[in-house]
């Protein structure tokens, strides 16, 4: 029998916390909504009393997305509690997630009660957010660390005074899957009413495991965050779990109700937001976490994806498996790079384009789409061709850019003006081919550094229902990210769903 894991997504709260991801109201409201759509059970929307502006914007989520149980964040004191009752009003489904320290390190040296003060404070806590929302969710902040007779005594006690969901936190990021899964265990054996949830920090990059660990001890409620934001080193990669229950499910006997293809929508558009994109190797939705660079995996991956891939890209939202050409690409890869660009080859061309791909990767390290483009030229009609381009920029300027495109024996020419230098160069190159594309990810990498530095630029654009990718490199990323777009531009028009 599989059980159901509920997913509290805490990317808005926890995930808010860390440096460098701070959302206003608005951008918040965005990203809950895309969260609904990806089909967690609890978005935890903030902590309502850190500011108007943080209450305002738990009120916006509450007010807007229905589809979904919306719980706010509160300390165990009156002023929090009201604070989140208040902010979460119009909510369909309210919950108030109030917590208070147990360990005694905390309660000595934090707090400064005793043990039998914050019992009392925690449950007069409960009981009060529970006459002010129809369910009610307890932490015991630093559970892992806290004595387990004393851990017992008070969630028994809050669980008494209505709290359903008992969250059992990791909070400092210090249990091992082991420990961790044995406390869970414990506490589902001694308290069966609850659901026992589980909020892990990756501090020792074993907040994903804990959180297996506690699964298959019997938690039913995980706690994450998209790209596994979060205080410090963050919190349980929401993406990460989310597939382990999936790829894994016989094995752990549990499964998610989230719509796994959104996972890399989403997380790309959590990166939007704040700027901060995840790691090329992390799991899931890392850009490199689906591309393969040594020949002998990328033929198994064109053979079989199994060979090589225990889930496919489609199954997480990833357009498809970007395979890099680089000097171990065989010719099954280099044929897979040009027929995602709409290009068909003869045998026999290919053959030629495969040698010269290796070729220059032996100097350049990767080959990119205008290189390979350029091998096969004869054979590529509807090549949109960066010819030049020249952007105005500076402080207190218009950004303003001109872009001479050639595109079937023709150039086209045209200025624009942007909120930046690369907004202003997209958009004369829109204005030069006289389309303008859904422009759904624009990722920059430095491929080598120092003075050497490379930007290496991935573009994805959307027409209809289709999506396809552009990449190149360049010493000037501005040059880069226009050569990507046109390439993905080109890929789009040879697959005749772009008129232009
Ligand atoms: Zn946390």
């Amino acid at each position: 029998m599989t059980a159901r894991v509920a997913i509290f997504d805490t990317t808005l709260r926890d995930g808010e916390q860390s440096p460098g991801c701070s959302m206003n109201p608005a951008e918040k409201l965005r990203l809950a909504r895309q969260i609904e759509k990806l089909g967690v059970d609890v978005i935890e929307a903030g902590f309502p009393i850190a500011s108007p502006a943080e209450a305002e914007a738990v009120r916006a989520v509450a007010e807007e997305v229905r589809g979904v149980r919306i719980a706010a964040l509160a300390r165990a004191k009156e002023q929090d509690i009201l604070c989140a009752g208040r902010a979460l009003k119009p909510a369909a489904h309210a919950v108030i997630h109030t917590f208070l320290a147990t360990s005694d390190l905390h309660l000595k040296y934090k707090l400064k009660i005793g043990r039998d003060e914050a019992l009392k404070q925690a449950v007069e806590g409960v009981r009060l957010a529970r006459s002010l929302a129809p369910e009610v969710e307890f932490s015991a902040e630093d559970a892992s660390r806290t004595d387990y007779a004393y851990l017992l005594e008070v969630l028994l006690a809050v669980h008494e005074a209505g709290a359903r969901v008992l969250n059992v936190p990791d909070t400092v990021g210090y249990s091992l899957p082991a420990e961790y899964g044995a406390m869970v265990e414990k506490l589902v054996r001694d308290i069966p009413t609850a659901v026992i949830s589980v909020h892990c920090h990756n501090d020792l990059g074993l907040a994903v495991a804990n959180s297996v660990a506690a699964v298959m001890a019997g938690a039913r409620q995980v706690e994450c965050t998209v790209n596994g934001i979060g205080e410090r080193a963050g919190n349980t990669s929401l993406e990460e779990i989310v597939m382990a229950l999936k790829v894994r499910r016989e094995a752990l006997g549990a499964e998610t109700n989230v719509r796994t293809e959104l996972l890399a929508p989403s997380s790309a558009a959590l990166s939007q937001v704040t700027g901060v994109w995840p790691q090329p190797n992390k799991a899931i939705v890392g850009r490199n976490a689906f591309a393969h660079e040594a020949g002998i995996h990328q033929h198994g991956i064109l053979a079989n994806p199994l060979t090589y891939e225990i889930m496919t890209p489609a199954s997480v939202g990833v357009g498809e498996t970007l395979l890099v050409l680089g000097k171990h690409s065989g010719k099954h890869a280099v044929q897979s790079r040009l027929k995602a660009l709409g290009v068909n080859i003869a045998n026999e061309k290919l053959d030629e384009v495969t040698k010269r791909v290796k070729e220059l990767a032996d100097r350049q390290k990767f080959v990119y789409d205008d290189d390979l483009l350029a091998f096969c030229d004869q054979e590529v009609e509807r090549r949109a061709h960066l010819v030049r381009y020249q952007v105005i920029s500076g402080m207190g300027v218009m950004p303003t850019a001109t872009v001479e495109v050639e595109l079937d024996d023709q150039r086209l020419t045209a200025s624009a003006i942007g909120n930046g230098p690369l907004d202003a160069a997209l958009k004369a190159t829109d204005a030069a081919l006289g389309i303008s594309l859904e422009l759904l990810d624009l990722h920059t990498r430095a491929v080598a550094s120092g003075k050497d530095a490379v930007a290496e630029v991935t573009v994805r654009v959307r027409h209809g229902d289709q999506e396809t990718v552009g990449m190149a490199a360049s010493t000037d990323s501005i040059e880069a990210s226009l050569k990507a777009y046109l390439s993905a531009i080109g890929a789009a028009r040879r697959a005749q769903v772009v008129a232009a």
